[in-house]
């Protein structure tokens, strides 16, 4: 574990908080869910749902998950041997890589990568292979195909594809699905998705599952969380979605990393993936417009912004103000102005490529990001 000693989420919210800075830093929202949600999760505490749940969820949520997926993408999952409910994305990213990997199998990951990703597959035993999103034009992020197809080999166990895409906010293209689909297909390999953002999706793109694609469904993995859908983030409420052999092998590695989970808060997701997908749809428009108004801020301050298609994340390149290392500038912004952010280096095994770059969440209240752009514009 020595190349994971501390995340760059507890560092700088740590500096933050010392410090007393605005956090564009770690992706939480700060305002709270659907109401309906919140009293369903209090009145079942008051009811006496403390103990644990059964292993896999309670039947209510997973059959609310297989519903939610067949409404919005026409995927069809048992709920007692294709669905698992999870301890967040992350437990469900873990217990997969857990449960695919023998030691020294590999694992191709897009990067800049979600950064439990690479600890995943290490804490299995797995090696990783990366892949880079490059700066293209239009000022978003592209996939380099011809190395994606160049990193995959018979080695190669397993894929993961983050789309809404945590740091970038790139929404991948049908293009870039279908080559990573044809890649998985023709070298028999797993992928397993992470579809936290799946509902913050931004000017009218719709998400699409790699696992509807054509001979897919049969090897995904799908993960997905109540936390961002729902901004719920410390309920850690997730759930995996596959074919029952694979989700069988990863009910296997959960039960001996957490076992179970979120018993009172299990039947208030149930409710929200039910009842409230028009409370989630009013989150992402918010989102929408605070992205642009978080945007629009940033270049004002000086920044090169770049297009956030999804997610609570846009980044910036810092050289137009005259830094060059984002990651020298995130541990001096708080001091320095009271602002705090992340650098996209560390997400990287490549991080020259993303040196310049830096993260910010606008995921906040109005009156936040606009301290946050007042606090900024000192920097020129
Ligand atoms: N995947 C991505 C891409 C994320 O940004 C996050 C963080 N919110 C997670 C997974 C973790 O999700 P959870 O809190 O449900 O474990
Ligand atoms: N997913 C959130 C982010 O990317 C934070 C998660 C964490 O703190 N580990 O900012």
């Amino acid at each position: 574990m020595r190349p994971f000693t501390s995340t760059i989420f507890a560092e700088i919210t740590e500096l933050a908080r010392k410090t007393g800075a605005v956090n564009l830093g770690q992706g939480f929202p700060d305002t709270d869910g659907p109401e309906g949600m919140l009293r369903i999760a209090q009145q079942a505490i008051a009811d006496g749902v403390n103990q644990y749940p059964p292993g896999p969820g309670i039947p209510e949520l997973r059959t609310a998950i297989a519903e939610h997926r067949r409404n919005r993408y026409g995927s069809e999952h048992d709920p007692d041997s294709e669905v698992l409910v999870t301890v967040g994305g992350t437990e469900a990213m873990s217990a997969a890589m857990l449960a695919l990997l023998e030691p020294g199998d590999e694992v191709v990951l897009i990067e800049p990568y979600y950064d439990a990703y690479p600890v995943a597959v290490a804490m299995a035993g797995g090696v990783r292979r990366t892949v880079g999103l490059t700066q293209g034009p239009d000022h978003r992020f592209v996939l380099d195909v011809d190395a994606l197809r160049a990193a995959v080999g018979p080695q190669t166990r397993a894929l993961v594809l983050n789309s809404p895409h945590n740091p970038t906010g790139t929404v991948f293209t049908a293009e870039e699905l279908a080559v990573i689909a044809e890649v998985c297909r023709e070298n028999d390999v797993i992928a397993i998705t992470d579809e936290v953002y799946e509902h913050l999706l931004f000017d009218g793109r719709k998400h699409t599952p790699l696992a509807t694609l054509p001979g897919m469904a049969e090897r995904t993995l799908s993960i997905s969380s109540s936390g961002k859908s729902f901004s719920a983030t410390g309920w850690k409420i997730g759930w995996i979605c596959g074919p029952a052999e694979l989700v069988a092998a990863v009910r296997s590695a959960k039960q001996f990393l957490t076992f179970v989970g979120g018993a009172p808060f299990q039947p208030a997701v149930a409710h929200a993936l039910r009842n409230e997908l028009g409370w989630a749809e009013q989150l992402r428009s918010d989102l929408e417009r605070k992205r642009d108004l978080l945007s629009r801020g940033l270049s004002e301050a000086g920044f090169d912004v770049l297009s956030s298609e999804g997610t609570y994340f846009v980044c910036a390149d810092v050289r137009p103000l005259g830094f060059t290392d984002g990651a020298q500038l995130c541990r001096e912004l708080p001091d320095r102005i009271g602002v705090a952010a992340i650098p996209v280096q560390v997400f990287c095994d490549h991080p020259e490529a993303t040196r310049h770059l830096v993260r910010f969440a606008f995921c906040k209240r109005d009156e936040v990001l606009n301290e946050a752009v007042e606090r900024l514009h000192k920097l020129s």
